[in-house]
């Protein structure tokens, strides 16, 4: 089979038999690490919905919402500047959706993007589009994985081109929203500014790195997100595509530590943990510059905070 089948196999499998995330897990996301994270995005989200009229039919939409710990904090934040919206989750998992129900009641789920109403759209995407399949191809050859000597092994080695049609796709369909229908969406991932060859499939279990062609559906398989390829797709529907920003620098410019002062204050006994978790997140060691957001929006809208 194509990688991009592969890859699309094992994370159908690995994502609706378990709850990959957290210490016990596979490995932590963003959210997870500290409420601050889904702060600062609402924070960002109801700053552009009001700039933008406040318009009372938008929603809030989220892609692949893990645990429903970011959409939790950043609608505590946007249900404070007096959003009202309905919530709308595009989510394959059923374990996790049991989990978002938790955290989320009285959200709407969709098992594919298409499916989200026309509606301006306040969207966020956290570690979404790295799980999707890539094409991967060797020589313009696309490469295989085969089953041979009683194990998995890949047709061709060289240098490798990934590209990746269900991630195009994907950002193409949420732009078309925005330019029709007005909004802002945040991708946030790992990933690089230009498109370059290079082999970035990689497995993840227990939080190591681990072969990617072993137990197969029992780790976590992604891939760097090309953001050039990214911007190209919302461009071509009419979306307007921001700069690229490093995470750490994303939150900082939304003021995240002024935040972390304040929580630090008003739980001096959590001060600490407040610091690590800060420090996570905006370290340049740590998550703040491997990385990366990108905001999309309708060309009616402004710019969102921290991309000017
Ligand atoms: N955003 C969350 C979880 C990231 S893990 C966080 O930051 O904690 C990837 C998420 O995307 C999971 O919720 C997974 O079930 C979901 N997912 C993966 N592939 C998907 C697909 N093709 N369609 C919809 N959701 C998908």
């Amino acid at each position: 089979m194509t990688v991009e089948a592969y890859m699309e196999a094992c994370n159908s499998y690995y994502y609706a038999t378990r709850d990959p995330l957290g210490a016990r897990g596979d490995f932590v996301t963003a959210p997870e690490i500290s409420q601050m994270f889904g702060e600062m995005i609402g924070a960002a989200l109801a700053d552009s919905w009001m700039r933008a009229g406040s318009p009372a039919d938008a929603i809030y939409a989220e892609l692949g919402p893990g645990r429903g710990t970011l959409a939790s904090d950043a609608l505590r934040v946007l249900r404070g500047a007096w959003f009202s919206g309905a919530v709308h989750l595009v989510e394959t998992s059923p374990v996790l959706r049991e989990a978002q129900e938790e955290a989320l009641p009285g959200a709407h789920w969709h098992e594919s993007i298409e499916d989200l109403p026309a509606k301006p759209l306040l969207l966020v995407a956290n570690e979404f589009l790295d799980a999707l399949p890539v094409r991967q191809f060797v020589d313009s050859v696309e490469r295989r994985v085969l089953f041979a000597a009683g194990g998995l092994a890949f047709d061709r080695d060289g240098e490798i081109v990934e590209t990746s049609p269900v991630r195009d796709e994907a950002v193409s369909t949420i732009a078309t929203c925005l330019t029709a229908m007005g909004g802002v969406a945040f991708f946030i991932d790992y990933g690089h500014e230009r498109s370059h060859p290079g082999d970035t499939l990689q497995a993840v279990r227990g939080h190591r790195f681990a072969p990617v062609l072993t137990s197969p559906g029992e780790q976590d398989l992604t891939c760097h997100v090309d953001f050039e390829a990214l911007g190209r797709a919302a461009q071509d529907a009419g979306a307007t595509v921001t700069r690229l920003v490093s995470q750490g620098e994303w939150l900082k410019r939304l003021g995240i530590e002024t935040r972390a002062r304040s929580l630090e204050q008003s739980n001096p006994d959590k001060a600490d943990s407040v610091h690590v978790a800060l420090n996570r997140l905006i370290g340049t060691e740590e998550m703040g510059k491997l990385f990366k957001v990108i905001a999309i929006h309708s060309p009616a809208w402004p710019v969102p905070l921290g991309f000017q």
